[in-house]
């Protein structure tokens, strides 16, 4: 089965092609093959304006179906890191937390400036995940993942994306940028959406 993700970060799609290929064990799932938007013509602007994970997931998923062949599925996600001590914030805004340019590094430095002052006991945090399956007949259907953890006070790690030099998962010592990548997507907020994902398809969709 073929879904095209309706989004421009690679590492969202190596991830979640991984997570996919993880699956194809006889018995546990269908083969899925996540295409990349390119393949028809590049994603569309989307202005990810909705306030919630749910709204801008679905904004991007019907932008992108749009221009698929009839009887394809898009997948769009939509992520982020939510932390208890700055009320729930950066959420939504984790791509833009810095700026408007969308600049990693950027956001990851501010995350660190931010919680300096902010004590051991309270720095829990979640990475949320999103993600939006607008297929054939106009079908839409979400699923949301979650892992819990703390913020370290540096970051660490040279593994995943964004803001997992920063993020220790419950029951870790480590960052989700210091363990391997089969590690990470065995507990991530992605992972545990797909999960529901698949699990969903496999049962007809
Ligand atoms: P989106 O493209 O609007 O969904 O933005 C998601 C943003 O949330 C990314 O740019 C990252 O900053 C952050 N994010 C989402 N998922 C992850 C993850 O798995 N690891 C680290 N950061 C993530």
């Amino acid at each position: 089965m073929k879904l095209y993700l309706a989004s421009g970060n690679p590492h969202k799609a190596v991830e979640l092609q991984a997570l996919a290929d993880a699956l194809r064990a006889p018995g546990q799932g269908p083969a899925i093959e996540i295409l990349s938007a390119a393949a028809v013509g590049g994603m569309p602007e989307v202005v990810e304006d909705t306030g919630t994970f749910v709204g801008n997931a679905r904004k991007k998923a019907l932008a992108l179906r749009a221009l698929l062949p009839e009887g394809a599925w898009a997948l769009a996600d939509d992520s982020g890191l939510c932390v208890a001590a700055l009320g729930g914030a950066p959420g939504v805004e984790s791509a833009y937390y810095a700026g408007p340019e969308s600049n990693p590094r950027a956001n990851l430095d501010k995350l660190v400036r931010v919680m300096e002052s902010v004590p051991d006991g309270q720095r829990s945090a979640e990475f949320v995940c999103v993600l939006f399956l607008a297929g054939p007949n106009g079908s839409e259907k979400h699923f949301e993942g979650r892992v819990r953890g703390r913020l370290a006070r540096l970051p660490g790690g040279s593994g995943g994306f964004g803001y997992d030099p920063l993020f220790i998962p419950e029951g870790f010592t480590a960052t989700l940028a210091e363990v391997p990548a089969e590690v990470k997507n065995r507990v991530s907020h992605r992972a545990n959406a797909f999960a529901a994902c698949v699990g969903w398809l496999a049962a007809g969709g």
